[in-house]
């Protein structure tokens, strides 16, 4: 799909080093650890999973120094993902850490929710904000397909245990596979009637390793819209911050809103404000396409803070622009829980 050469105003006024489309990044998505202890069937293979040996991780000192780096360039958002970032070694330091960089403003994570309620306190106390969580289906069986092995019952504490520590807006996101969950999207939308959560469908992404999946599972944003208005009448439009990838909607009278993230159908290239850290150390420049920067050996060979900046500096300034998935181009190399969606 053609995506239009022209940046979203709102952008360019960010802080954060600038792309040669003149887009400022101020958010940097960090990938805590590729393993993970569910394996849902859009990210992962269900045979053949390969995981990176323990020292091409960065360790949390390198991570620090990458995020305080990233921070004197002006990012002011950091959010933690993985594979499951809540089986990190360190979790807790490592917000504590993150937090006391005066630039960093906003410190958030994607999680699996699984053992959220062990120490959803703890993390909050650390310097976490808020938290989505991955939640495809309410139903506990077909959850454990989904995820292949995950327990409902204990995400669902999880998701309660952000809720009452405090971490708002609890968003909640659901990838909308055909054959599997596509019938049931509006169980989900309706926790927004009794919760204030946001509940986001998301496209699937043709990752390394679920080829096969997105083929058959793509289901786009336009039709789970209208599997939800066949349900619940048409959803009430809502204001949307433009570089949030989610278009926000509600259903009239609801607490909570709902989502559509349409990277397939409806990129939002023009408005993207983030670059991610790879668990191995590379700066990821896109999630659709292959270009990154090694930061992890720079740093391991030597550099100063200084060629590290200009590094940075220059790695964002080569950010590219589009992709063409639906042209059938796949060439993402990485899956997703390498990279940290
Ligand atoms: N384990 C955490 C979780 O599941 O929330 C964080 C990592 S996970 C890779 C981050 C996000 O990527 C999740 O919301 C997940 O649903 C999404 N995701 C994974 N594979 C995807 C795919 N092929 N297409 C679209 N979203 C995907
Ligand atoms: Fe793990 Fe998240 Fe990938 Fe599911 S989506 S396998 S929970 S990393």
């Amino acid at each position: 799909m053609a995506v239009p050469l022209q940046i979203h105003p709102s952008v360019a006024s960010l802080p954060g080093p600038k792309d040669s489309y003149g887009r400022a990044m101020n958010y940097l998505r960090i990938s805590l650890t590729d393993r993970c202890n569910f394996r849902c069937l859009y990210c992962m293979p269900a045979v053949g999973m390969k995981f990176q040996p323990r020292d091409e991780i960065l360790t949390d000192e390198e991570l620090i120094r990458t995020v305080g780096l990233f921070s004197q360039l002006g990012v002011n958002k950091i959010r933690l993902t993985g594979g499951e970032p809540t089986i990190r070694p360190h979790l807790v330091d490592i917000i504590r850490e993150i937090r006391r960089f005066d630039g960093i403003d906003e410190v958030s994570m994607t999680t699996n929710a699984l053992i959220l309620s062990r120490n959803a306190r703890e993390l909050k106390d650390a310097g976490l904000d808020r938290i989505n969580v991955s939640i495809d289906t309410l139903d506990p069986v077909k959850f454990k397909m989904m995820t292949r092995g995950g327990r409902f019952d204990l995400v669902w504490d999880g998701i309660n245990a952000a809720d009452e520590v405090g971490m708002k807006p609890i968003k909640l996101n659901t990838v909308v596979v055909r054959g599997h969950n596509e019938h049931e999207i509006d169980r989900m939308a309706e926790l927004t009637l009794e919760h204030d959560w946001h509940v986001r469908f998301l496209e699937i992404m043709p990752m390394e390793g679920v080829g096969i999946v997105y083929d058959e599972g793509l289901v786009t944003s336009a039709e789970s819209q209208a599997t939800l208005e066949q349900r619940f009448g048409p959803l009430q439009p809502l204001e949307t911050d433009p570089s949030d990838p989610a278009r926000l909607w509600k259903i009239p009278g609801a607490r909570g809103s709902i989502g559509f993230i349409s990277p397939i159908s409806a990129p939002f290239c023009e408005a993207c404000n983030r670059v991610r850290l790879t668990a191995d150390g590379k700066i990821r420049l896109c999630l659709i396409r292959p270009d990154e920067v090694d930061v992890r050996d720079a740093m391991r060979s030597g550099a100063s803070d200084d060629d590290l900046l200009r590094l940075l500096r220059s790695g964002v300034w080569r950010k590219p622009w589009g992709h063409r998935v639906a042209e059938g181009d796949r060439n993402t190399i990485r899956g997703m829980s390498q990279i940290g969606g």
